[in-house]
This record gives C-alpha cells, sequence and structure tokens, in this order.
C-alpha cells in the first residue's frame, strides 16, 4: 500500500520551460558559457575553474547580488579563470531532517511547496544569466528533475551520497555538459571511477516516463570531496599523495578526458571555511609540482557567500549560509585575484 497523499499534479518541464522560457540572446550568452568550460574538460584551454558559491541559494536577492560581484572579479581574472557560480537549489540532507533547498522551501522559514519550488529555481537560474551573463551550476539531487533546468545549467554535480545510485549514473550520461562525479562519503575512489564510466557510456533507460537511449558523457569527471571514516571523523583527499593516485586510477580505467574539480570545502576542510584558502593554494602548488597533477587538476569547488560562516535559518542573516558555513566576500575576492597570480 502506498502510505502518501497525492497533493496535486505538477506541471511538466515543457510546461515550466514555456512559462518561462530562455531568452534567444540567453541561450546564446548560454551556449559561449558552455564552450568556454567545455574546452577545460577536453584540455582545449589551460583556464582554471572556479564552481563558487553558497552551499545553497536560499534566496534570491542574496545569491544575485553575490553572483553580481562575481561578475566584477571575473572580468579582472578573466585571462586564467572562468567562474561558475554555484546556484544550489537542491540540498541532500544526510537524514533527511532539515531545509532542503529552494525546490522544496522558497521561504527556508515557509512550509515546503513544490510547485513554488519548480518555478522559484528556473527562474532564480534565468535571472542569474540575464544579469550576471554566467549560467550556473546545481546539484542533481532529483534525476527526474534536471529537465527544469536542463536548458540553463553549465555544470551539473551529483553528490557524495547520489553517486552510486544507478539513475543518477544513467541520467548524467544522457547529458551534454561537464557532471562532476563525488567521490562518496566514504571515500571510496572506485564507486567514483565506477560512476564516471557509467555515465560516460550509453545506455537505455527509463526516464520521465519514457524508454530513452543516451549516448555517454565524455565529460563526467571526478571531483574529490574528503571523506567520513568509521566514527565520522573526516579526512581530507586533496593532498598531492591522492592527486597522484587519482591521475594512476585515471590511467587504468581508459577513461575520456581526465579531470578532477577538487572541493575545497566539506570533509575536505571538516567544514572549517577558514581554511578553504589555504587548501586552495595547496592544490595549486600541487600542480606546480607535478605535470601530471597540473593536467588533471581542471579547478576548484569553494563554498562562499557574501558573510563568512553560516546560521540557522530562523536568524534571517543576509547573504549567510543556512547549510554549510562558507568564506565571506572579502576573504573570496582576495583568493579568487591569489589564485590567478599563483597560475
Ligand atoms: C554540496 O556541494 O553542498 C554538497 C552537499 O556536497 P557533498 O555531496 O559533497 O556533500
Ligand atoms: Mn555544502
Amino acid at each position: 500500500m502506498i502510505n502518501m497523499e497525492f497533493k496535486r499534479k505538477l506541471p511538466t518541464p515543457e510546461e515550466v520551460m514555456s512559462m518561462y522560457p530562455l531568452s534567444e540572446s540567453l541561450a546564446r550568452q548560454k551556449a559561449h558559457n558552455d564552450e568556454e568550460i567545455q574546452k577545460v574538460f577536453r584540455g582545449e584551454s589551460d583556464k582554471f575553474i572556479l564552481v563558487i558559491g553558497p552551499c545553497s541559494a536560499d534566496r534570491e536577492d542574496a545569491v544575485l547580488d553575490y553572483i553580481s560581484r562575481l561578475r566584477g572579479v571575473q572580468e579582472q581574472v578573466k585571462d586564467k579563470i572562468i567562474i561558475i557560480p554555484r546556484i544550489y537549489t537542491n540540498k541532500p540532507r544526510t537524514t533527511g531532517a532539515g531545509y532542503k533547498g529552494m525546490l522544496h522551501q522558497t521561504d527556508p522559514n515557509g512550509s515546503p511547496n513544490m510547485l513554488k519550488g519548480l518555478i522559484a529555481i528556473r527562474k532564480v537560474h534565468i535571472k542569474a544569466l540575464e544579469q550576471t551573463g554566467f549560467s550556473g551550476a546545481d546539484e542533481m539531487l532529483y534525476p527526474e528533475n534536471h529537465r527544469y533546468l536542463g536548458d540553463i545549467l553549465s555544470y551539473v554535480a551529483v553528490g557524495a551520497r547520489s553517486v552510486e545510485n544507478q539513475q543518477h549514473r544513467l541520467t548524467a550520461s544522457g547529458l551534454d555538459l561537464p557532471v562532476g562525479m563525488k567521490n562518496p562519503t566514504s571515500g571510496d575512489l572506485s564507486v567514483m571511477i565506477n560512476a564516471i564510466t557509467a555515465a560516460q557510456n550509453g545506455h537505455t533507460f527509463e526516464y520521465g516516463g519514457w524508454e530513452v537511449a543516451s549516448k555517454g558523457n565524455a565529460l563526467a569527471h571526478a571531483v574529490l570531496r574528503g571523506y567520513v571514516n568509521q566514527y565520522g571523523q573526516s579526512h581530507a583527499n586533496y593532498h598531492y599523495e591522492d592527486l597522484i593516485l587519482l591521475c594512476q586510477a585515471y590511467s587504468e580505467s581508459g577513461l575520456k578526458n581526465p579531470a578532477v574539480i577538487v572541493d575545497v570545502n566539506h570533509a575536505n576542510s571538516g567544514k572549517k571555511w577558514w581554511e578553504q584558502p589555504r587548501i586552495a593554494k595547496e592544490i595549486l602548488h600541487s600542480m606546480r609540482h607535478s605535470p601530471e597533477v597540473n593536467g588533471l587538476v581542471k579547478g576548484l569547488m569553494i563554498e562562499s557567500y557574501l558573510e563568512d560562516g553560516c546560521q540557522k535559518a530562523e536568524e534571517g542573516i543576509y547573504g549567510k549560509s543556512i547549510t554549510d558555513p562558507c568564506l565571506g566576500w572579502e576573504k573570496t575576492r582576495r583568493l579568487i585575484l591569489e589564485i590567478a597570480d599563483l597560475r
């Protein structure tokens, strides 16, 4: 017996996309961003990618304010760095409790409303592109929902809690944009490599009520985010030795476009947000030390917002994370300039 109330039927991706379409000029801007980004993953550009922004896009005003500041810095470092803002609208929760992102709650202190959420997440991504020229990154938490944003995202991450899931892997195999497969919370790199393998190959599967055939996604790649041991303690996997191990795993795998984005927060910082600049610089140092590492590391993922740290949702401080703690704006701006200098 099904033990849930079917409250109302939600609009399909086609319906929401036709209500809130991407204009031709925005679609052109997005295609331009994609080309610049994808050249990096194909090894045709030496630019360094920063997937950067708040852990969760909790409110539209603060997120757009934050991203418009990123635009100013992007202009200063455009010869060396490509910024992809994190606009993360759905959040996995370790126990299922707590704020699950704008998709569930457009007001973090309000009740869940999935209809409002589906519209709000499309609108925030479109407004970011319209106001700043950036097409963003989001997490693929619910594979079926990808198509609500399928024409607007430039980067997708499959999270540490989802990377072993077949539907995520098969859906990733049907996308033509870079999909970052995170290492699982246990840290087992073979799970991540298996996920990349699955995503790089074509499959026939069921998706959105259809039998679909995917072509395989050659831009699926690794994301190292640290791991948690059996005692719940965080351990890093961004050090030189970890990067060399990943080079080896890639060379044994036969995978296309070997690439890693290193997430400098989460279990890599133990959520000590202030450690992110130190970790970022260590990775740049490892890249200078080894041509192999230099070829593999395509960029960093950084959790950053207007204010340092995090707060409880009820506190309501503008631009302060209500999920994982973030690096505040001034420190972020300095870090991006420093990364550009070190490249
Ligand atoms: C995140 O990027 O905010 C996140 C939830 O990451 P992970 O899946 O690595 O925990
Ligand atoms: Mn986070």
